[in-house]
């Protein structure tokens, strides 16, 4: 169902070639963690995986069906990113409808799916609030809670918790790895933080310049990392 399947992907912008032919088989359910260093790409194969940047070769499957000309809206998918964009001028219950209504979906289904949703993040009570008025974790929830409500195939996050403090990004990662246990839902996640990809991943991709370096559990990699760099990325003492 929600299987990912990026294939000898690669990307220009311009004569610049910052992917260099990324292959990646997600399995339906994963909870898969880019990381590598700033730079090396991370954001890009998620927006295209997204479908906000054009793919200069190869394929990205989702769900069996090849999406390469397929615009955003048309993807079984839905994005957190690490600034919210939370509007402003809309409470918490039109946050996390607006997508829907703009798919036309009839009022009292949207009432329903944004109050499970609000459930499932504990934002019950805060449905009538403004952005402003909540804080940074409550905020995070909201752009969880925009992603959830359209139950994708694929939820992609690009360092969702960048902007939380230390203790409050502890939080949240057991926060979302409940979610994920819940919902089952494909996750692709991009971080630059080694301590979130091995505690949250199913699998790790380590991204370097625009290549993968390796794929694996936490536990492969930290045991038998490929390189160096991968070893001094994970942290293990190899
Ligand atoms: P990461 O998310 O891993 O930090 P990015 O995917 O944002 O890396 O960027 C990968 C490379 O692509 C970087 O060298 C970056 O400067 C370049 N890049 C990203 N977006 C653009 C753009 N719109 N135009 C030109 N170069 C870009
Ligand atoms: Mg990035």
């Amino acid at each position: 169902m929600g299987a990912v399947t990026i294939r000898d992907v690669r990307k220009n912008y311009g004569s610049l070639e910052v992917l260099h032919g990324v292959s990646i088989d997600i399995a339906d359910g994963e909870f898969v963690i880019l990381v590598g260093p700033s730079g090396c790409g991370k954001s890009t194969l998620l927006r295209m995986i997204a479908g906000l940047e054009d793919i200069t070769g190869g394929e990205i499957e989702i769900g069996g069906q090849v999406v390469n000309d397929l615009a955003p809206k048309d993807r079984d998918i839905a994005m957190v990113f690490q600034s919210y964009a939370l509007y402003p001028h809309m409470t918490v219950e039109e946050n996390m409808g607006f997508s829907l209504k703009l798919a036309r979906v009839p009022k009292d289904e949207i009432r329903a799916r944004v109050a499970s949703a609000a459930e499932v993040l504990g934002l019950q009570s805060y449905l009538e609030r403004y952005p402003r008025h909540l804080s940074g974790g409550q905020r995070q929830r909201v752009a969880m809670g925009r992603a959830i409500v359209r139950s994708p195939q694929v939820f992609l996050f690009d360092e969702p918790l960048s902007n939380l403090d230390a203790k409050l990004r502890v939080q949240m990662r057991s926060e979302i790895k409940m979610n994920h246990r819940r919902l089952s839902t494909t996750t692709v996640y991009v971080t630059h933080d080694q301590i979130e990809a091995m505690t949250m991943a199913d699998r790790i991709v380590v991204m370097r310049s625009g290549y993968v370096e390796q794929i694996g559990s936490p536990l492969d990699l930290y045991d038998t990392p490929n390189n160096l760099f991968v070893a001094g990325f994970i942290g293990s003492p190899a």
